[in-house]
């Protein structure tokens, strides 16, 4: 009898949770309205909110899809919180990260590449820097990070310093993919960035990462 009440107990409970997440579901204009695990692997169905893409759960801002000027959600404290954790990690094993670069406004990046444009030219710049809303920094679930070698920071080197290496093959368990990976260049349209990352929580990051492809070709929007 106890253990028939229990179990009574326990389906109203997990009823309840499923209907609070139907309830949650046409709401998604918050990233830290994170959806149950199953909601981040099955679904990758697009939906804009309030002029901002997303794939299933996922923000997507690339060379074809913009934020809107006004979208600015500053630092996403999960992703923040699980940078403060793989840095630590990596402290643990001796590694220095540092922090070059995280949220950026529209105006910000705008300041940003004018500058780069009006040093190296358009189409040198647009290799390595996002034209304004365009850049992944808007959405505050990306940073920049540089290690003990400072003067490697923003270059190809930064992939060989030990904290790039391990970046290489750790940050997926902290949430995190290297967005623009080496050989996607055609893909992402972006350079091999190896200090550029960008929070998705570890169950799709793991995912991503095992599957060797890029957020574009993980949502099919590669033609
Ligand atoms: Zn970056």
């Amino acid at each position: 009898m106890k253990k028939l009440l229990i179990a009574g107990l326990a389906a109203a409970v997990l009823t309840g949770c499923s209907n609070q997440t139907e309830q949650h579901l046409p709401v998604i204009d918050n990233i830290k309205q994170i959806h149950p695990l199953d909601k981040w692997l099955t679904s990758k169905e697009k939906s804009v909110v309030k002029g901002v893409t997303y794939y299933g759960d996922t923000i997507i801002v690339n060379k074809s899809i913009s934020l809107p000027a006004d979208y600015a959600p500053g630092e996403n404290d999960e992703a923040r919180a699980a940078l403060n954790k793989l840095m630590a990690a990596g402290a643990a094993e001796g590694l220095n990260f540092a922090v070059r670069s995280g949220f950026r406004s529209y105006d910000e990046q705008a300041a940003l590449y004018q500058d780069y444009v009006a040093r190296d030219g358009k189409a040198a710049a647009d290799t390595y820097s996002a034209e304004p809303g365009h850049s992944e920094h808007q959405t505050g679930l990306t940073f920049d990070l540089g290690s003990r070698e400072s003067v490697k920071d923003f270059t190809i080197s930064f992939g060989d310093t030990p904290e790039g290496k391990w970046l290489q093959t750790h940050a997926q368990d902290y949430g995190f993919i290297i967005r623009y990976p080496k050989g996607k260049e055609h893909i992402t349209g972006y350079q091999y960035e190896p200090w550029h990352i960008r929070y998705l929580g570890t169950d799709l990051a793991q995912e991503v990462y095992r599957s060797g492809l890029t957020l574009e070709e993980y949502y099919g929007l590669v033609r």
